[in-house]
């Protein structure tokens, strides 16, 4: 028998899988010029069942229509519907057996799982639905849907060109607009795990770009860093500090104004004090859109200052960095060009699907980022490669595989053109204008600023019992106590989701925030806003 021969008989019988049988199995000798036979006790046959995963089978591509249908009738379509509740509230005990969650040894069979994922669908949040005003994202379309689903189809890593080629143009496209949009004229962009991470990135550049020698031989033995951001500021810049061993105590607190912006002569004032105590200042983090109060440092003002004393300034644009696309309201990252480094998230004010986080970094040297992180791992960035090795990205970050992003934002933004994308910021703050001016008239709210510069919009809901009472401790204590207790009959009843938090540093008693950022939400939504208050909370 020839060795092909023997060795493709070998290959089908094993296919075939029939019980254990002894074989005969090839070996090559190390020169590769003689073959040898030996005969090994291996059992080679062993029964494998394994349900059927090709895209070929028929029943498979019923399962794939079916899950589509499903996909697009209780999610895309119930779920942006507010004849339909925006949550179906289960505590967690329950939905534990609500749930069908077992895996047992036996495959399920395709209506099992079919039923499994309507009910998922079911018990999720609905965060398409015009009644979603929880958080800083929310609101789908069409596009970006479809983007995302492509992205797992073709299932790969954005680290080289070599395996991901379409999306590191499009990524590179992409970049480019945004750099733009900020006022980068040389600068790169990078796609990151959400908008934390892209602040932890941005510090790190920082410090690397003011001692390069922290890359060899770490942080010991130099002097504390100072980190500069306000009391309004996301927690990010903390993680960030703990996270890169700056610890925690140097991150230091500069106070806000009324609005909540940030004072620039507080920054400079903690500035001079830590330069006489011996720290060395580095960062400055201004936030361009606070996530509870949307308001927006002034970057100008903050440059001049980093100017002054050398440090790097980054703007967190997570939440306010979609109003660069809008020319009526793009006047509130004035200055963004001066920053080092900006971080935006499209998922938020975009409503690009989670998550869509770009970093942008303004850097004229054109190689900070491939200085501070690069490894040149000899398995995938290989020095020789067939085509331009500057098209492979993944050797300038931290990670090592990257997730595609930017299929979502690309076919969104090419979907709804500039204008599209202008609109959606545009809609989101007049129907936020619409809200607060119905808010200020109507009985029973009490806004937490007269104006707000983003589309979060905060407020106090007082009860009937205590309108019109001495506004004492007491009563603030009282008010504070409405809100959880909304809260509960709110999801109870899965018509809204608003949320509420307290604001300590400025002293606030707990208050709602409704985030508006669905193009889907009508004017009348936000009239029920107002009714499902009363509604629900009237007798509190
Ligand atoms: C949401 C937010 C972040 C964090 O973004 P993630 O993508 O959730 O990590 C950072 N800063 C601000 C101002 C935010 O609103």
């Amino acid at each position: 028998m020839s060795l092909d021969r023997q060795q493709r008989l070998w290959t089908t019988t094993c296919h075939q899988q029939f019980s254990t049988i002894f074989s005969l199995l090839r070996l090559k000798n190390l020169t590769g010029q003689k073959k040898l036979f030996q005969l090994y006790q291996v059992p080679l046959y062993r029964p494998i069942k394994m349900a059927s995963t090709s895209f070929h089978d028929p029943e498979v591509v019923k399962f794939l229509d079916k899950a589509f249908e499903i996909i697009k009738e209780e999610s895309l379509q119930k779920g942006t519907d507010n004849k339909y509740p925006v949550v179906d509230f289960q505590q967690p005990k329950d939905l534990e057996s609500l749930l069908d969650t077992e895996i047992s040894s036996e495959p399920a069979t395709h209506d099992q799982l079919l039923d499994a994922l309507k009910k998922i669908i079911q018990y999720s949040v609905k965060t398409g639905h015009p009644h979603f005003m929880n958080q800083l994202y929310g609101g789908l379309d069409p596009y970006s849907q479809v983007g995302a689903w492509v992205t797992p189809t073709l299932n790969t890593n954005l680290h080289t060109y070599e395996v991901a080629p379409a999306f590191v143009i499009l990524e590179r496209y992409i970049y480019k607009k945004m750099l733009a949009l900020v006022g980068f004229e040389h600068g790169e962009g990078l796609f990151c795990p959400g908008g934390t991470a892209s602040n932890i990135f941005a510090l790190h550049l920082a410090r690397f770009n003011k001692f390069p020698d922290v890359r060899k031989n770490g942080i010991y033995g130099m002097k504390p860093l100072r980190m500069y951001t306000s009391d309004m500021a996301h927690y990010s810049l903390k993680k960030g500090a703990l996270y890169l061993g700056l610890g925690t105590d140097n991150v230091v607190t500069i106070n806000t104004d009324d609005r909540g912006h940030m004072i620039t002569s507080e920054l400079e004032r903690c500035i001079k004090e830590d330069l006489e105590k011996g720290f060395v200042p580095m960062y400055v983090n201004a936030t361009s859109g606070s996530t509870v109060l949307g308001s927006f440092d002034d970057l100008t003002a903050i440059s001049e200052v980093c100017k002054t004393y050398n440090l790097w300034l980054h703007s967190d644009a997570c939440w306010g960095g979609g109003t660069l696309l809008s020319r009526k309201h793009r006047h509130l990252m004035k200055g963004s060009h001066l920053c080092n480094s900006i971080a935006w998230n499209f998922h938020k004010f975009s409503g690009t699907p989670i998550q869509s986080s770009a970093f942008l970094l303004n850097d004229p040297s054109g190689n900070l980022m491939e200085e501070a992180n690069s490894t040149k791992a000899e398995y995938l960035f290989q020095p020789d490669k067939y085509y331009d090795a500057s098209y492979d990205i993944g050797d300038k970050t931290v990670q090592c595989g990257r997730s595609v992003d930017i299929v979502k934002l690309w076919m969104q933004w090419r979907g709804l053109g500039d204008s599209g994308m202008e609109a959606k910021i545009d809609l989101a703050y007049d129907k936020a204008h619409y809200l607060t001016e119905k808010l200020k008239i109507t009985e029973g709210f009490k806004m937490v600023l007269p104006e707000f510069e983003c589309t979060n919009i905060s407020f106090w809901y007082i009860p009937k019992r205590l309108r019109g009472k001495v506004e004492d401790d007491g009563w603030w204590q009282e008010v504070n106590d409405v809100a959880p207790k909304l809260k509960e009959r709110m999801m109870k009843a899965g018509t809204l989701m608003i949320q509420y938090q307290a604001l300590s540093t400025k002293g606030y008693a707990n208050f709602f925030r409704v985030v508006i950022v669905n193009q889907h939400v009508n004017y009348s939504d936000m009239d029920f806003v107002i009714e499902e208050f009363e509604r629900l909370g009237h007798d509190l």
